[in-house]
């Protein structure tokens, strides 16, 4: 049942309004939409609605281009890589488009134990991962002590070259006291998606349990950043709701946020609904390839300085255009499977849907087949303890160009010497010469000081 008491930021009305303009911009009006996102001004509900009815196949081609010019800007070459980690699909929720619900009895159920996550977290840094985002189904009393308890093991492994450098958590809402467990043992970003902001889409999808709860959904990033979590980050699956309406409601979303709280969302992920195991849900809104591509320039272009993040569960054409449109983080090589012990014998119930399971070379490489994106494990930023509005300041001052330039410079480098298949190493380091070159001179000498160092064997290089 629709409810009236939507948060004031989510205002139906208005985006409706601005979905029922029908004419595409003209010549004009489209250059003023872009040039205001090329200044990096936050785009409006009105005019992003306007960059969905572009229609000229020329048009689009400029959407597309100032959406990769605005992440240039801003993020410069960098795509930074994460591997998404399974931990556990008890779930007490009934999503019917999902492998985790509780109703689905094509599963099994399973929590990773401590040894196990030290297994699956030894593969992570094997690939050359830094960063991980902790995925798990959701409780009623959700299980926070458990997640806590793996944020703590994933961060003391350490595999010889390496450890895990940041843990984003991929959770529910929570009680203030529970965010505090999290940020006690030093959770990075807190993912908090909502997957649809559509209320009717999003009821006939989470049939029963806590996901069920629309409105605890759409308050939970306020909590987390009233309780002291100082990154969140929202989140859409494309194709529960109309797409249309998702984009300019998370807008309003990431912008509350920013008003409020002085630090936006540090992200918003954009993944579209695919079939799960045990489920037989069609998306009701399905979002094409080149609808896709769409609703990623045009979220780059919205929310110029939020990170846009993509998956590699995607055609690998398909996240590769959406680098080349304005993502800025792609979600890679989980370990979805991380027993030896798994097999892939048919009607064997494995735990968790394989999804993300591209191996980080691979992604790597294709990455630098385009010569011009740099694959980023840079994790200076948590390392150095800058979040929140001081990460959002910094971003602003487009400081991540000139500081993370060299960082990521420098943790590209620490993967391709200790991680990287030769093949890879030596594209990679074709590629960093030439970005080098193309240093402004101060960056350069940043960068170059930092590769020694690493070049010398040290690692968690960074300025
Ligand atoms: S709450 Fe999350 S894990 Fe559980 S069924 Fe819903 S989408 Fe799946």
């Amino acid at each position: 049942m629709p409810t009236d008491t939507l948060p004031p930021w989510l205002d139906a009305r208005a985006i409706d309004n601005a979905l029922s303009r029908e004419k595409a911009p003209d010549s004009a009006e489209l250059t003023d939409i872009l040039d205001k996102s090329l200044a990096l001004e936050p785009l409006s509900i009105q005019e992003a609605a306007a960059l969905m009815r572009v229609c000229e196949s020329e048009d689009l081609a400029r959407l597309l281009a100032a959406a990769d010019q605005v992440k240039q800007k801003v993020y410069g070459d960098r795509i930074v890589l994460s591997a998404p980690l399974h931990i556990s699909n008890h779930c007490g929720s009934e999503c019917v488009y999902c492998a985790n619900r509780r109703g689905n009895t094509t599963v099994a159920r399973k929590y990773m134990t401590p040894p196990e996550m030290r297994e699956a977290g030894r593969k992570l840094i094997r690939q050359g991962h830094k960063r991980v985002i902790l995925v798990s189904g959701q409780l009623p009393n959700a299980d926070v002590e458990y997640l806590a308890e793996a944020v703590s093991v994933l961060y003391t492994v350490f595999d010889g070259l390496g450890e895990i450098r940041r843990i984003n958590v991929s959770v529910g809402p929570l009680q203030p006291e529970e965010y505090a467990v999290l940020q006690s043992v030093d959770v990075g970003t807190v993912l908090i998606y909502q997957d649809t902001y559509h209320e009717q889409s999003y009821r006939a999808a989470h049939l029963s349990g806590p996901k069920s709860d629309y409105q605890a959904r759409l308050k939970a990033a306020d909590t987390a950043l009233q309780s002291g979590v100082t990154d969140t980050g929202l989140g859409l699956l494309l194709g529960l709701g109309p797409w249309q309406y998702d984009l300019l409601a998370v807008m309003l979303h990431a912008a509350h946020l920013t008003r409020v709280y002085d630090a936006g969302s540090r992200t918003v992920s954009m993944h579209r609904l695919r079939p799960a195991p045990g489920s037989s849900f069609a998306a009701p809104y399905p979002v094409s390839d080149g609808e896709y591509l769409r609703c990623v320039a045009i979220m780059r272009l919205a929310v110029p300085y939020t990170g846009i993040v993509l998956t590699t569960k995607e055609p690998a054409g398909l996240w590769r255009d959406g680098c080349n449109a304005g993502c800025s983080q792609l979600l890679t090589g989980s370990v979805a499977n991380p027993y030896e012990s798994w097999t892939e014998a048919p009607g064997e119930k494995v735990p968790f849907p394989i999804g993300e399971d591209c191996h980080v070379d691979e992604v790597v490489r294709f990455l630098l087949e385009e010569a011009r994106h740099l694959p980023s494990f840079c994790t200076a930023c948590p390392r150095l303890g800058r979040s929140g509005s001081e990460f959002l300041s910094m971003v602003q001052e487009c400081g991540m160009k000139s500081q993370c330039g060299p960082n990521s410079i420098a943790s590209f480098m620490e993967f391709l010497l200790n991680y990287a298949t030769p093949y890879t190493r030596q594209l990679g380091e074709k590629l960093i010469a030439e970005k080098l070159d193309g240093l402004p001179e101060q960056e350069r000498g940043a960068a170059e000081r930092l590769l020694q160092k690493v070049r010398s064997g040290r690692m968690d290089e960074f300025i």
